[in-house]
């Protein structure tokens, strides 16, 4: 038995957990830490350049992320860097939203 908010484990004859107060349940949920993440979209980039550039800064900061082309570019399988307007986005989670979005403005030139 095991408490589902401070995730304690008790004996089975216990039915409810003596620091919160509240039943217990056979088996906590699965941790799933990357199913919680909520993903936000950062400031679109003109141009896979500029995408890579700030992929690899992003994993030399440790900040998970994925990008995503739009979808005339990928759709052709032509290098967005060679069309006008074309725009590549950056995910990131939320919790790292303001961290990339500074990186990224060190890295373009922003101010
Ligand atoms: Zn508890």
């Amino acid at each position: 038995m095991y408490c589902p908010k401070c995730r304690t484990q008790y004996v089975e004859n216990v039915k409810e957990c003596s620091d919160c107060k509240i039943p217990l349940v056979d088996e906590l949920p699965e941790e799933t830490p990357l199913e919680r993440i909520k993903w936000v979209a950062l400031t679109p980039l003109a141009g896979e350049i500029y995408a890579e550039m700030v992929e690899e800064v992003l994993q030399n900061e440790n900040i998970p992320h994925f990008t995503k082309s739009d979808w005339a570019t990928s759709a052709f399988n032509i290098s967005s860097a060679n069309l006008v307007g074309a725009k590549v986005t950056i995910f990131v989670p939320e919790e790292n939203r303001d961290e990339a979005a500074e990186i990224i403005e060190e890295l373009l030139g922003k101010r």
